[in-house]
């Protein structure tokens, strides 16, 4: 009976030890969940996202903005944030 007593202790002890090891090698269920989100996140953001190009004048992203006029009215280009302080532009994004 003590026998079978420190066997079953033994083998839970072990098995608390096993879940010990995983616990340290993958991180706490938080650290996971967390990584996880990070990955879902990631992957719905990047393809939806358009890489926003920085000024060529000051290096300050830039902003599409819809040309008012001149030759290219009506259509998109990426003008600096810093306008009117800036006039830097780029030609828009091909869509
Ligand atoms: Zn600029």
């Amino acid at each position: 009976m003590v026998c079978l007593c420190a066997q079953t202790c033994y083998l839970l002890d072990q098995q608390i030890r096993e879940q010990e090891q995983a616990f340290l090698k993958e991180g706490g269920i938080r650290e996971r969940m967390t990584r996880a989100r990070l990955e879902v996140r990631d992957a719905q953001e990047q393809p939806a996202a358009t890489p926003v190009p920085a000024c060529p004048l000051c290096g300050k992203p830039m902003r599409q903005r819809t040309a008012r006029q001149g030759t290219n009215a009506g259509k998109p280009f990426w003008g600096c944030t810093g306008y009117p302080g800036c006039i830097g532009t780029r030609p828009a994004p091909p869509e």
